[in-house]
């Protein structure tokens, strides 16, 4: 390659040491590919059949969560169905206790790369190291960390981790800890807040690191955290400046800009003029990171192509190794290549303060060879529950057996040594697309970890601000001017804060603007769909520029947390950019059917005004949904926004006209739901209704839309979407990090106020009580604070009326079920402690209405069946969740589970436009889902014109 640093003869002497490298290692095998019977039959035919591969993995991830033999069995038969070793499993099962089997199967295997977090096994793994010789960093390794109690348990583990290595006096001691293990709420959007709780339980642990001088290894979680480990440590480093210590942090080869990176990091130390330790390693979370990504619609921070990560691998050992007395190197791999790489260099600068580290259990034999050169090997020790820590076992089992994994090519495949050997030789990075769909794509959410994000969204919060207190009069043309009504809107946790002065309608002027209305409608519906389309893209465009402020409206006004408020508006500019398309999709006349004589047109067709009746919890995204589709399709809009969030809607409309939509296409008439909203709603010249929010609200919406009025020449279309019950379904076999995360986000998020909101959950027994519990631990991790600042996720309700109606279900509760837990919020603003119910009987008030509030109902269910029942014995149908790993389930679920928005294994809330279209069917709504192909045919009709072109027999040319 190209780089200079690279003479030949020092590609000469890293072929030398790798040679030397592979010719010692090939003398044995990792003692992984040594087991024999069935585990060695299962993982010898997983090595060469990916499939199998995958559904083993995909069993062993159960694993903790089973409990019986049936359960095991079963979970065995699904994932292993139609794979050769079903057979084998399938007669031990009959042979012997099945479940016992498994679980020491796995164990063994597990064992292989895990030390259970005991001093005795310790002893034991650190004697059998110091005959290689090597030395050892030990790292507790589990589930995540959910609840204080959990990031408690984490430090004791710590704590006895390093009581071991005192009472052993151990040599060059070294623990590694994941600081997101060290609290709940490692979160970036609050960088102060996440590392002052890390440094909390920091502060514990360190006296005893000064104690043994050992080295503390910080490790590099995903890379949105990044920024935030940085910044833990470096606080670190100014809290325990002394020399007593050993600090260490992780680099990943393999996220873009690594090197760049490493080198602010080698400055750091000289500026401090600190000796820390860097363990370089190539990068554990590669598909997760391609995963969140593209789901997120982020650049990838990885690199995509594994040359290219070799390739900058060698150039940051280069940057460790030039870095001087500052820095000690930690060359972490099981690469020959990249080893080889390192002790050449070494070699040349002649450098031995610094070591090579592996992993427990993975390559030995290599790890031999690298030891017989002199250079200090450094075992990387995960110790914990052996079923607990199936996460790290499944990663090292996927590294170890991936195609691409240079044990497999080693010792397996008995590659030549000058392929392994070659240099990285990166191929051109392959761009890949974006997913888009149709040119549509969503418009990413901002990234908080970012610096330059945070202080954007707060500057943009300083900018509204200063608006406080304006007034938004009335922009009806033509209205007739009184003693103006004006509502103040105030801000829910600040209740003396007022926001704004909004003039109300009064009738005749809510009368005004449908005539407005209907005048304009005459022209904006031979407007082509092109130029529509156009204004509202260039609607998109101006939201998009604006989106800090308008999120900071909805901060202020709905008490959206800033990732809720950012997402809401993300969503609003969605529906715009998606509704122009489906809206030149539908197009002008097409042919149906033509004969001979006779064509056949057919065109979509607006159906005139249409009132827009929006509620308040996503103050954008839904009024500019429902709005721009309506106008889309060719309609003249009156917007009617919900009256807790009437300055975000004149926002809204001052932005559509300044896009350049004629003011009286988009008119917003600001006024209560009883006199304005029942007022346009019978109005005999509106042509469609479409409205978001309660059922209460909307069944007397439809009621009185049916009501034919003097004058009235057509039937109105109402398009509705309504509440929910929510339920999320618990399996037995749940993965609990997951199902616990989930649940809790799903339900307490946005304080409960969402449609899609969970507001059941069926848990089946057996893991009932495990999930109530974490559940309500996971959840007392977090306050309730003022949504402004951003160390706050949860917030206040809408309103105070909204806080007194949530508290009398609370008390209904309290009556019909046994309340589990309930939080702490403060006192001044419309808060609303969370609350969990349990024992609640499937005919319970609180079990069958919603409530819109924090306040979750968790029912027990004998079996999955059953819960499926109880999650549809509801009258609403909106969303609905499963947690589960069994296939038949998943399977029985995606059929009989019919709700709008079904989420399997995942969080139930944030449909995304064009990927997951939203609404229900029952009392959720009419069943065409918002943010989906048939949306905007929903405020058109067809018209057809057929025409006979026969003349006295003649057909015309151009038809034949
Ligand atoms: P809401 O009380 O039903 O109000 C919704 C809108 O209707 C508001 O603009 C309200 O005006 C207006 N309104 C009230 N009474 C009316 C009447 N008699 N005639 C005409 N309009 C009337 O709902 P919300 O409290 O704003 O929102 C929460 C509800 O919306 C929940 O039930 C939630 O599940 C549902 N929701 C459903 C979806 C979905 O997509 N399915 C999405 C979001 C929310 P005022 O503000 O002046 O009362
Ligand atoms: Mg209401």
């Amino acid at each position: 390659m190209g780089d200079p640093a690279r003479k030949p003869d020092f590609e000469g002497l890293v072929h030398e040491v790798g040679a030397e490298l592979l010719r010692r290692a090939a003398q044995a095998r990792p003692s992984l590919f040594d087991a024999r019977g069935l585990r060695g039959r299962a993982l010898a035919r997983a090595m060469q059949d990916e499939q199998l591969r995958a559904a083993l993995f995909r069993f062993v991830d159960t694993l903790p969560q089973l409990r019986t033999n049936g359960e095991i069995a079963e979970h065995l038969r699904a994932y292993l169905r139609g794979h050769t070793l079903a057979g084998a499993w399938g007669r031990l099962a009959a042979s012997v206790p099945l479940a016992a089997a498994v679980r020491a199967s796995v164990k063994r295997v597990a064992r292989n790369f895990l030390v259970e977090e005991t001093p005795p096994a310790i002893r034991r793994t650190l004697a059998g190291l110091s005959r290689v010789p090597a030395v050892a960093s030990f790292d507790a390794v589990g589930e995540a960390v959910l609840s204080e109690a959990e990031a408690d348990r984490y430090l004791e583990r710590n704590l006895l981790l390093l009581d071991c290595l005192a009472r052993d006096r151990v040599a060059a001691p070294n623990l590694s800890i994941k600081l997101s293990a060290l609290t709940p709420r490692f979160d970036r959007i609050d960088p102060e807040g996440s590392c002052r709780r890390v440094m909390a339980r920091l502060e514990q642990l360190m006296p005893h690191i000064q104690a043994l001088g050992a080295t503390l290894m910080v490790d590099m979680e995903q890379h949105d955290l990044k920024p935030l480990v940085l910044d833990t440590f470096r606080a670190l480093l100014d809290r325990f400046p002394g020399r007593d210590w050993l600090p260490g942090i992780v680099q990943q080869a393999y996220l873009k800009g690594a090197p760049e990176e490493l080198g602010e990091l080698i400055d750091e130390a000289r500026r401090r003029e600190r000796r820390i330790c860097i363990r370089l390693v190539k990068g554990a979370y590669w598909d997760t990171e391609l995963a969140a990504a593209a789901q997120r619609g982020w650049p990838e921070p990885v690199l995509l192509d594994k040359a290219q990560t070799d390739a900058q691998f060698e150039r940051m050992v280069d940057l460790l190794f030039y870095a001087g007395e500052r820095i000690y190197p930690a060359i972490a791999s099981h690469n020959v290549r990249s080893l080889a790489y390192a002790i050449a260099r070494a070699r040349m600068h002649n450098l031995r303060a610094w070591e090579v580290q592996m992993l427990h259990g993975m390559a030995e034999p290599l790890m031999h060879a690298v030891a017989a050169t002199g250079v200090r090997i450094r075992v990387y020790v995960p110790t914990g529950d052996l079923l607990c820590g199936i996460a790290y076992l499944i990663r090292r089992l996927v590294e170890n057996t991936a195609n691409t994994s240079i044990v497999r090519q080693t010792w397996l495949e008995r590659r030549d040594p000058a392929e392994l050997l070659a240099p990285p030789w990166p191929g051109a990075a392959s761009a890949e697309e974006p997913v888009s769909r149709d040119g549509f794509f969503n418009v990413p959410a901002l990234d908080f970890s970012r610096p330059e994000a945070r202080e954007a969204f707060a500057a943009a919060l300083d900018t509204v601000r200063a608006q406080f207190g304006a007034s938004y009069p009335l922009q009806i043309a033509g209205a007739q001017r009184g003693h103006p009504d004006v509502q103040e809107s105030a801000s829910p946790a600040h209740p003396s804060t007022i926001l704004g002065r909004v003039e109300q309608a009064s009738v005749p002027q809510a009368a005004r603007a449908v005539e407005n209305a209907i005048a304009a409608f005459d022209k904006w519906r031979t407007v082509p769909a092109e130029e529509r389309a156009a204004l509202l893209r260039i609607a998109a465009d101006l939201m998009d520029r604006r989106r800090h402020e308008l999120a900071a409206w909805e901060v202020f006004e709905a008490a959206k947390n800033w990732r809720e408020a950012d997402a809401d508006v993300a969503e609003a500019i969605d529906h715009l950019r998606y509704y122009a398309a489906q809206a030149l999709e539908i197009g002008d006349w097409r042919t149906t059917h033509s004969f001979p004589g006779e064509r056949n047109d057919l065109r979509y067709e607006p159906r005139g005004v249409t009132v827009v009746i929006a509620p308040w919890n996503f103050p954008l995204a839904i009024l500019a949904g429902m709005t721009s589709a309506a106008l889309a399709a060719g309609n003249a809009v009156i917007m009617k926004p919900a009256q807790a969030a009437q300055i975000v809607a004149h926002r809204f409309a001052a932005l559509l006209r300044e896009a350049g939509l004629p003011a009286t296409v988009c008119q917003l008439v600001a006024g209560s739901g009883g006199t304005i909203g029942e007022f346009l709603v019978e109005h005999p010249a509106v042509a469609a209704i479409a409205f978001t929010g309660s059922r209460e609200v909307g069944f007397d919406i439809l009621r009185r839309a049916s009501a034919m009025r003097p004058g009235q020449r057509q039937i109105k279309r109402v398009v509705c979407e309504l509440g929910g019950k929510n339920a999320i379904i618990v399996d037995g076999d749940a993965d609990l990090d997951d199902a616990v995360a989930d649940t809790l986000s799903s339900a307490f998020g946005y304080q409960g106020q969402k449609c899609s909101a969970a507001s059941r959950v069926i848990a089946v027994d057996e893991i009932h009580d495990a999930f109530v519990a974490r559940l309500a631990q996971a959840l007392d991790a977090w306050d309730y604070g003022p949504p402004e600042d951003p160390r706050f996720v949860f917030g206040p309700v809408i309103s105070a009326q909204a806080k007194t109606r949530i508290e009398r279900w609370i008390e209904t509760g309290r009556a019909e079920a046994k309340l589990y837990y309930r939080g702490r919020v403060p006192a001044e603003g419309f808060y609303v402690a969370p609350a969990i119910f349990i024992d609640v009987d499937p005919s319970a008030r609180i079990a069958r209405e919603e409530i819109f509030g924090p306040v979750l109902s968790v029912l027990r269910a004998r079996s999955f069946e059953q819960a499926l029942d109880l999650a549809l014995d509801c009258d609403y149908a909106l969303t609905g969740g499963v947690f589960s790993r069994l296939p038949k389930h998943i399977e029985l679920a995606r059929n009989r589970f019919r709700v709008g928005d079904l989420y399997i294994n995942r969080r139930i809330t944030g449909a995304r436009v064009g990927v997951q279209p939203f609404g229900g069917m029952g009392h959720s709504g009419t069943g065409v889902q918002a943010g989906g192909p048939d949306y905007v045919k929903q405020f058109m009709w067809t018209r057809v014109v057929s025409e006979n072109t026969l003349r006295h027999g003649y057909v015309p040319p151009q038809e034949a």
